[in-house]
Order: C-alpha cells, then structure tokens, then sequence
C-alpha cells in the first residue's frame, strides 16, 4: 500500500501522469519537468508513478487496437519451406526479409509518435472478433525501452518464453505458460523471470520521421530498437526480432527444420516465418503445415463427442472435441483432440468406440488424424440455449450451425456486435452476417438501401440486396439461415430498443 501522504506529495505529477499515458491530454507541464519529477518521487519517496497509474487506472481496462492488421498464413510443410521462399521471390521479381514467427501471445505497444515514449501496451486477440484488447501496461512497460525513433505510432511484440528457462514443464509448453502469464492479473515473480518480448512489426504515422522510417531499410530500423536485459537475472526482456535474408537462410538450413529455433536472445518456439519487404510491409506468413511429423502419431479410441458454440469467439458455429482414452504426445496429456473439422467428424465416422490415432497440427494442435475403426454412429448433437436440437442438416460447408433462423445465441451476438459500433456507418457484413466463404466488400453494399428497408419493415427489399451479393449455393443457404436475425436486430436497433 502506498501511503496517503505521499500520493498527496506527488499529486500534480500523478495527474499529468495520468493526463498522458491513460487520457491522451495536454499534461501541463514539460516533458523534461515530468521526467525530473518522476526520478525525485523514485528518489524520495520509492514512489514509481507510472506503475501506480497504470495499476490504478489501466489494470484490466480494454482499449482498442487500431494500427494493428492481420497478416495472411500460407501453410507449407517444413522440408519445403526455403523452397517456397525461393519460388516467391523469384514469382515476385523482389528479395524479402523473413522473421521467425514466434509462436506466443500478440502484443501492441503504443508509442507517442512525437517524442518515441511508450505509451500502452495491449494484447492483440482475435482481430476477426473485435479490436479490442485488454491493457497490459501495468505489468510490462518496465519491459520496454524508454525511447524508440520518432515517427513510430505503433509496435507489435510477441510475448515468448525462453524454452531454456522452463525447467520445470515441458518446452512445448512455453506458448501456453506465456499465454498464461500475460493474462493473469498475479504472478509477478513469474512474469519477470519468463517472459521475453520481440518486436516485429512497426506502424508509423504520417509525420516527416513517420516518412522517413515507411522508406528506411526494415532491417535497419528494427536494430534501432533498444534491447532490455533483467537486471536480476540477466535474461533478454526485450529485443527486435531478428531478421535474415533468403540468402542468409540458405547457408544456415537448420533454421527451417525446426520449430525451436536458437537465436542470440534465447531459444523460442516457432511456426514459420513471417515476410517483410524491405519497408517494412508485411507480405504474409509461411507456416509449418505440421507434415513429417508420423512419429508423433499416437493410437487410442473414441469415448464421447463435445460440441462447443464459437459464438463468444464472433463465429456463427459450432466445434467439436472428441474425447479420448487420453494419451501422452511430446510429455503433453491429450484428453480432447479437435476434430479437425466437423465435416471430417461425420465423413470419417469419428463417433464413440472409433479407433483413432492423434497429432499434433501445426506442431501444437492435438487433432485426430486417421480413423483405423469407425465408431458406433452416434454424433451426440448438441442442443442450442435457443432450443434447437441440431443434427446433419444443419452442416454448413465444414460447420454446424444453429439451425434456428431467430436463434436466441445468434441474436445475442448480432446485438453485442452492434452495440460496440459507434456509428452505424462502420457497419461490417463480414462480421454481423458472418457468412462463412463469403467476403462483403463494403463498398459495393448500398447501405441506404438496407437502412431504409429495416425503417420501411420491407424484408423482400432487405434479403434481395443481400442476396445479389451472393454467387454459391453454401452462401445463400447460410444467407436463408440469418437474414431474418440480422433484420430484427437492425430494426430493434432503429426502435431504440
Ligand atoms: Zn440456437
């Protein structure tokens, strides 16, 4: 507990504190005042302001994460993977930068492009779902350099662990342990003894020094940034990720056989390579399809089918898990292996008393890979909150849905995706109607015409705009199963209910 005496001695630098890092406002004072007093409250009193703010202020709040986009996965197995590199670059007349893509926990750090101070520091979720992120700045700005270059708005980090300092769990693990540790509100020791922070990818914004970085050298930039050593035990805080050349790689090919990888800051787990231009633009990921793996194969027989709803996750869908005579692969317990998809579940039989064998996908997933002995025919189908019992009809393409067109779960999740819109003008179709093969492009969709046909009640209008989009039969069967949800929400909506 930090004294009422003291906060009250340090209260004009808590709140320019605050005005700065939570509230984005003037603070009232120079930068180098605030800094002179921050060291003097560290000085006097042991009184470290930021981490007093962030814990009071930041802790647990959600903040959204603009800047940050998706990059696109392109599965390759690991023995052809410079192969694939080579066919690219030679596909594209250009040489790239490739990074090691972390397999670990999506951060953003915000900078204060006119200065280069750190600002917050946000987990990067599912960006299909939402934008939004759960502030983790109370626990790692410490992790962080105090400075970056001018001109940057934005920084994404992937949270990794060390595998050598994992002595106590499995190092496949490590993704799950840092999972973990990020999004646990306690474990403080943990937190600074494990977790590493690389930095991959920058945003800039459009000042001069934002220009003059969109035309630096990716690779150039990325050494600019500062690496953070623990001063307790020596370990890499943080650091840039690394970076090579297509040519580097072909001299160093154990790097691409791998999916742990030694580099000088520690040794990580990985699932690919990412790949930059040399501005720094991200041209998509090449992953590790998890082919070459048959020695991880392990036999064992089917018990019972777990379905889940996806709707929490923005899906409109539902998954399943099929639970097992658990087995052990890579010192890992496997209970409930996926499925892979349900369309495989029902294809292959893989119901109770099935003799299956399971792998690890993607070098991480446990998944069911072949059926030796189908299982006794039963599906277990789950049943909907709304009601609906579903069954083989209700299979989507690869996914099981609600097949109740006013399903109370849909519903939900139209309404919760329309309330964290701020303006209905953002309305996105991909992620209200969520049509699984389908890619709304915005600008192609009259909006008048769908707003004045909820105002007018004139459904026939509303489903005919929407299905002229529309080109396979999977789009407009799933069109048939949600238009009239999405009609009802829009129309609560104008009702203001
Ligand atoms: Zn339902």
């Amino acid at each position: 507990m930090i004294e009422e005496r003291v906060l009250e001695k340090w209260k004009v630098l808590i709140e320019a504190c605050k005005a700065y890092y939570i509230d984005s406002q003037p603070t009232g004072m120079l930068d180098s005042e605030f800094d002179e007093l921050e060291i003097r409250a560290a000085k006097e009193d042991g009184f470290y302001v930021r981490d007093y703010v962030f814990q009071t202020y930041a802790k647990g709040t959600r903040a959204q994460n603009s800047y940050i986009e998706k990059f696109k996965k392109i599965k390759v197995t690991d023995r052809s993977m410079l192969d694939t590199m080579k066919s690219l670059e030679m596909e594209n007349g250009v040489n790239y930068y490739y990074n090691l893509k972390y397999d670990g926990t999506s951060l953003a750090l915000y900078l204060d492009p006119k200065t280069g101070k750190p600002l917050r520091i946000v987990t990067v979720g599912n960006l299909n779902l939402s934008s939004q992120g759960i502030d983790q700045t109370w626990k790692l700005m410490n992790f962080v350099p105090s400075r970056f270059p001018k001109g940057i708005a934005a920084i994404q980090m992937e949270a990794v662990i060390d595998t050598t300092r994992l002595s106590e769990i499995d190092p496949q693990r490590a993704r799950q342990k840092a999972n973990g540790l990020i999004n646990s509100k306690y474990c403080d020791a943990e937190i600074n003894n494990l977790l590493t922070l690389r930095a991959y990818r920058y945003y800039c914004d459009d000042s001069i020094e934002g220009n003059k970085i969109k035309t630096t050298d990716y690779r150039e930039v990325l050494r600019s940034f500062q690496t953070i050593i623990s001063g307790v035990d020596g370990h890499v805080l943080f650091a840039p990720a690394e970076v090579w050349t297509l040519e580097e790689l072909l001299t160093r090919p154990g790097y691409t056989e791998t999916t742990m990888t030694v580099t000088r800051d520690g040794t990580f787990l990985n699932d690919g390579w990412v790949i930059y231009n040399d501005k720094g633009i991200c041209q998509g990921a090449l992953k590790f399809s998890g082919a070459g793996e048959e020695s991880e194969k392990v036999k064992t027989v089917v018990q019972s089918i777990q379905w889940n709803s996806q709707l929490s996750k923005g899906k409109d869908s539902w998954s399943a898990n099929v639970l097992i005579n658990p087995v052990i692969i890579n010192g890992c317990t496997v209970r409930k292996p996926s499925a892979g998809s349900v369309s495989k579940l029902i294809r292959m039989n893989i119901t109770p008393g099935a003799e299956v064998n399971v792998i690890l996908a993607n070098s991480t997933i446990p998944m069911i890979g072949d059926v030796y002995k189908e299982g006794n025919g039963d599906y277990q189908w789950p049943t909907c909150s709304c009601g609906y019992t579903m069954s083989g009809k209700d299979i989507f393409g690869s996914l099981l849905k609600c097949g109740n067109p006013l399903c109370s779960e849909r519903i939900g999740r139209m309404k919760a995706y329309l309330g964290e819109l701020l303006n209905i003008g953002d309305l996105d179709l991909n992620k209200f109607l969520v049509i699984d093969r389908m890619k709304w492009e915005m600008t192609n969709v009259d909006y008048t015409v769908l707003f004045k046909a909820v105002e007018n009640m004139d459904t026939e209008t509303y489903y005919n705009h929407l299905r002229s989009f529309l080109t396979t039969d999977l789009q407009r069967r799933n069109l048939d199963l949600v238009w009239e949800a999405s009609f009802k929400c829009l129309r609560d909506l104008y009702e203001g209910v």
